[in-house]
């Protein structure tokens, strides 16, 4: 029993305890009486701490089980509080965390100073205006003067220490402070092996360092540059992380945008939300450009005629992206129009089909203000915004295409009823007047016989020119029918129709046709009615104009009838 105790655990060991008087049972019950009492004694002897172990072992268990769900609830808790990279608060939060590099450089040049037991440690960084004081551990607000030994180490990237000849004799540092420096050791900072920055110790005693000083310097030179590369990786990742989601956000709207100019404003939005600079987006109308900007301020230009000798005209040439960091050395004009202080540019072509649709334009008073994941972000949201104005042109001209008539380009018969139906209603509501002037081309019939179908076909676009051009722009002229003609004329009465139709003759009258080396003339006659004159609704208007060309035609051809001359 001992033996199996030493080998089994103590759990086992009184199970087995416990079967001890049950293997005995028998002749124990045999040996009488007694025995039967002492057999039940130690049965109950032996179950008493198996029970009590049970009971325990029961307890523990309702313990860890308790534990257990309090540690799950504990965990699905922390889940649901978790930083989530979707939500923008949270993800700055977290990288300002991260940063804290003000901080980190910080402790290094106080670290430094204590060291060396300098008067201050201080660090400048390359700015676009120079060299600028960016930390220092002894004092604030540090004027840098341009010139001096901060400089020269810059320049030269090689540590310097220098004393000044004799004790109080000043040295030219390069910043201005309150006391004179008898000695300054200043080391670069390199990033690869530019200079990015300077770090300088000086104090007011003479021969305050020496040549173990280098090394210390060189030493934390090095670690602030690898705390202020950390701080451009980071706040890199928070760009790419920010402008990814700009990204996502906005293309998605980009591509079921169906308006034109909402487009624009919102692919100008974008551009600027991705590189925080000035845009300027030109888009191609005609021949001219209507322009969108974001961040640009006011501008006086609302439309753009030409691109001639500016940087974009290159872009459109080359049908490339074109960037520069910095076109202030420049002659040639950036934009087609008078723009202030522009540094850094980058241009990238809208195409349509093969055609260049526009030009992004991304502008930034500062120097090398885009970074290559800017730019590439920025590729990446042109040419999804190209294939959304693709889009918007295309569906533009299915619309147009529905309702304007192929060969001339005027409304056709379809929306010519739905604007009759239109403009009438809105006569009779603001009680105005409106007349129908229907056109027929004279022996149209013979122009074909003699010249063929497709000479028919330019005499018709030739004339459909003449009308578009001869109404007023609220007039809505439309192709009726073969070589019929109806011109809806609004807020006018027969005798001001009569005017238009006159004009519309006449110019038809004068133009000579060339088609194939010959000239060719035709007439056209015109039958007019009125609202409300004439007419009570729209089918009646036509009806009574129809009246009226009939008239013309039988009354010799060449000539204007108003419905309300009949009889
Ligand atoms: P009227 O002075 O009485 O109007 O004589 P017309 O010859 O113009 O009249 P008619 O109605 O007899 O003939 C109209 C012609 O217009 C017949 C048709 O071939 C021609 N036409 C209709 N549509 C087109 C078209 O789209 N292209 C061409 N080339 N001809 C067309
Ligand atoms: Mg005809
Ligand atoms: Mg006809």
């Amino acid at each position: 029993m001992v033996a199996s105790a030493l080998f089994l655990s103590v759990k086992s060991f009184l199970i087995l305890m416990s079967l001890q008087p049950l293997l005995h049972g028998r002749e124990l019950l045999s040996s009488g009486r007694m025995d039967a009492l002492v057999l039940l004694g130690i049965v109950l002897l032996t179950s008493l701490p198996v029970n009590l172990y049970l009971y325990k072992l029961k307890n523990r268990m309702k313990d860890y089980n308790e534990s257990f769900n309090k540690l799950q609830s504990q965990a699905k808790e922390l889940a649901d509080n978790a930083p989530s990279f979707n939500d923008d608060t949270l993800m700055s939060r977290y990288l300002t965390d991260v940063l804290e590099v003000e901080d980190d450089i910080l402790g290094l040049l106080k670290i430094a100073e204590k060291a060396m037991v300098a008067d201050a440690v201080s660090l400048f960084i390359n700015e676009d205006s120079g060299l600028v004081c960016r930390l220092s551990s002894g004092r604030s607000g540090i004027v840098t003067t341009g010139d001096g030994l901060i400089y020269t180490v810059f320049r030269s990237g090689k540590p310097l220490l220098h004393y000044s000849e004799s004790p109080g004799k000043d040295i030219r540092p390069g910043y201005l402070r309150d006391e004179e420096i008898a000695t300054l050791l200043a080391v670069p900072v390199m990033e690869l092996s530019t200079s990015i920055g300077v770090l300088s110790a000086d104090s007011s005693r003479y021969r305050a360092f020496d040549q173990q000083d280098i090394g210390l310097m060189e030493l934390v030179a090095r670690e602030t540059a690898k705390i202020l590369k950390r701080q451009r990786v980071y706040s890199q990742i928070q760009l790419s992380y920010r402008s990814l989601r700009i990204l996502h956000e906005e293309s998605a709207p980009l591509a079921r945008s169906l308006e034109l100019s909402a487009l624009c404003e919102r692919i100008v939005e974008s551009a600027a939300r991705v590189s925080g600079g000035k845009v300027v987006l030109l888009l191609k109308k005609g021949r001219s450009y209507d322009l969108f900007t974001k961040g640009a301020g006011y501008l006086n230009e609302k439309k753009v005629t030409s691109l001639k000798g500016t940087l974009l005209e290159m872009v459109h040439a080359n049908r490339d992206p074109l960037y520069h960091p910095d076109v202030s050395g420049f002659r040639t004009r950036v934009l087609p129009f008078h723009f202030r202080g522009i540094k850094s540019v980058l241009a990238l072509p809208l195409f349509h089909g093969a055609k260049i649709k526009g030009i992004l334009t991304v502008l930034s008073e500062r120097k090398n203000a885009f970074n290559s994941m800017q730019i590439n972000l920025l590729e990446i949201l042109v040419n999804q915004a190209s294939v959304s104005i693709s889009n918007v042109l295309l569906h533009e001209e299915i619309k147009k295409m529905a309702f304007t008539d192929g060969l001339t380009g005027l409304f056709n018969h379809r929306h010519f009823k739905k604007k009759l139906s239109e403009e009438f209603k809105r006569s009779e509501r603001f009680e105005d007047t409106l007349s129908l002037i229907l056109a027929d081309i004279d022996h149209f019939k013979k122009v074909n016989d003699t010249f063929g179908h497709p000479v028919g076909d330019i005499v018709l676009k030739g004339v459909a020119g003449i009308i578009s051009r001869t109404v007023r722009d609220i007039d809505i002229p439309a192709r009726y029918g073969g070589e019929e003609f109806a011109i809806l004329v609004v807020k006018t009465d027969a005798k001001g129709a009569k005017k238009i139709a006159e004009r519309v003759r006449k110019n038809i009258k004068a133009h000579d046709f060339k088609v194939e080396g010959n000239l060719l003339k035709v007439t056209v006659s015109l039958g007019i009615a009125s609202y409300p004159a004439d007419v009570t609704n729209g089918d009646e208007l036509v009806e009574k104009a129809d009246q009226a060309l009939y008239a013309a035609k039988k009354g010799g051809r060449d000539r204007t009838v108003l419905y309300g001359e009949l009889k």
